[in-house]
């Protein structure tokens, strides 16, 4: 299950953070994800839960904010929206998309004592 390593890597993060930033203990963390990053979000909070025991993220609250895709279409000239990274323009029917928004997964903003 790769959302198990992307919550070890999302505690990774925020130990090199807590270095950084000296702060020692995380509240809350908002995470993004884009419907292209491929997680499942429910799958990764709950690995998040597991790897957080005994970390500095271990009381932490995890907010996941969903991005929606989105693409310019070279047909439209405009934006439209997008599910998967292959999906066809909902307006035109064409494939010629370049990906705008969809594939974060990033943390947003951290809430720290
Ligand atoms: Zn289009």
């Amino acid at each position: 299950m790769h959302e198990m390593s992307i919550a070890e890597g999302v505690i990774q993060l925020l130990e090199e953070q807590a270095q950084a930033q000296h702060f020692s203990r995380v509240k809350t963390l908002w995470l993004e994800v884009g419907p292209l990053a491929s997680v499942d979000v429910q799958a990764l909070s709950f690995c998040f839960e597991a790897v957080s025991r005994h970390t500095l993220a271990e009381a932490a609250t995890l907010n996941i904010i969903e991005v929606p895709g989105l693409a310019w279409c070279l047909g439209c000239e405009g934006q439209v929206p997008i599910r998967q990274r292959f999906d066809a323009c909902p307006d035109c029917g064409s494939y010629q998309l370049q990906v705008i928004q969809g594939d974060e997964l990033r943390v947003k903003e951290l809430e720290v004592d």
